[in-house]
């Protein structure tokens, strides 16, 4: 597989593009954010946006909040240096981390602001976490739609009209660039958060797998973008806080740690170094490693590919790293695999069709041979309730 000449991800990224020395679209777009941008000019940005808010409604913006790196220092930063009233919304996936929560609850005491988090039924979600994972080779649908389609309800239910999410895109694939203005509304969602699949096509797609628990519009009205119509009129701006300060993870991490008292966790598949990233979700290990059977490349290759784009690490040391930690099968996926009611051949036979070449997926044999030792410190303490209700588990 060709690997970028500057960092060390694969052609198989999605949206990543090659020129002609062999560098990605995403190490060009951060060379561009560093050395490009007029970012006083964007700080004055904000300043405006957030004056023609401040004080006008219940609350002066929306956090969606996740309590992961990115959202923590977006309202840490929204509050204390921009002495705003945010009204924080949670999405809760289902899998948050003990470390996580404990995390959210410091940070929400320490900052003191109104929460709000919503709870998607379980019953629905395994359904959609089976089907997208057919269809798309990715579980992870009710996530991606619901982590923003449920702030942008609560926008306008609460009639807030302005809505601040973390890192902008151009962070980590090319979809939108820096010098693009990212709205992180409808179209965004379309292109890069529900993976092609509206809720209407995955309502037909449930509708084939129907059990004793039929899925409706209804159940899905949290996975749907609110029409477009109702936000504009509203005067709705949805926006990236990246896109006006230039993003920098480990230097954010540091604020968080010092100022709310934030704590890493270990996440499988990824070396102890990177303990700031993806600690939300208990299932990060079997999304990394789905990722690494379709495309070859996991977390690691990602993550020290920042590094290595920011000068904190060499190349060589990069791929020794992904070498050692990307691939290996992680604990979590027995768990998953009870979740969906699926052996793991199943699985593989699942995953195969959503494999991108040149890459090839290796077989469940290999795979076996390939286990990680690594298992997460609170791996005993997430939840093993599946909560079936019909008598063959399957949903396949
Ligand atoms: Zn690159």
């Amino acid at each position: 597989m060709k690997l970028c000449t500057k960092c060390v991800m694969p052609e198989t990224a999605e949206t990543l593009s090659y020129d002609s020395q062999g560098v990605c679209s995403v190490c060009r777009q951060v060379e561009f954010k560093q050395d490009e941008i007029d970012w006083e000019a964007r700080q004055a940005d904000l300043d405006r946006l957030i004056e023609a808010y401040r004080g006008k409604y219940q609350y002066d913006c929306i956090v969606p909040f996740s309590g992961g790196k990115d959202s923590t220092f977006t309202l840490w930063y929204l509050m204390k240096e921009k002495g705003l009233r945010p009204l924080v919304v949670r999405f809760d996936h289902g899998f948050m981390r003990p470390t996580l929560l404990e995390n959210n609850i410091r940070t929400f005491r320490t900052l003191g602001v109104d929460v709000i988090t919503f709870t998607p039924n379980w019953q629905v979600v395994r359904k959609l976490m089976f089907e997208s994972l057919r269809r798309r080779g990715d579980f992870c649908w009710h996530c991606h739609t619901g982590i923003f389609a449920y702030p942008m309800w609560v926008a306008l239910e609460k009639q807030v009209p302005l809505i601040f999410w973390g890192e902008p895109s151009a962070e980590y694939a090319s979809f939108y660039s820096y010098d693009e203005e990212e709205e992180v509304d409808e179209e965004r969602f379309n292109l890069l958060v529900n993976l092609g699949i509206n809720a209407e096509d995955m309502l037909g797609m449930l509708d084939e797998t129907v059990s004793d628990y039929p899925v409706t519009a209804r159940d899905l009205q949290p996975f749907t973008s609110p029409p477009a119509a109702d936000l504009a009129r509203m005067g709705v701006r949805s926006v990236p806080l990246g896109s006006f300060i230039p993003w920098d993870v480990r230097k954010q991490v540091d604020v968080i740690k010092r100022e709310l008292g934030w704590q890493g966790d270990e996440v499988e598949g990824v070396p102890p170094q990177f303990d700031y990233e993806k600690i939300e979700c208990f299932m990060q290990g079997v999304r990394d490693y789905v990722k690494h059977l379709k495309r070859g490349f996991g977390r690691t290759a990602h993550l020290t590919s920042i590094d290595v784009r920011n000068g904190r690490m060499s190349r060589k040391e990069a791929l020794k790293l992904t070498e050692e930690y990307d691939g290996k099968r992680p604990a979590a996926l027995d768990v998953f695999l009870d979740y969906l009611g699926i052996n793991e051949a199943e699985f593989m036979d699942i995953v195969a069709p959503h494999v991108v070449e040149p890459h090839i997926m290796p077989s469940l044999a290999d795979v076996q041979k390939n286990r990680t030792n690594q298992v997460p410190p609170d791996f005993d303490k997430w939840s093993r309730v599946v909560g079936d209700r019909t008598k063959d588990a399957k949903l396949g």
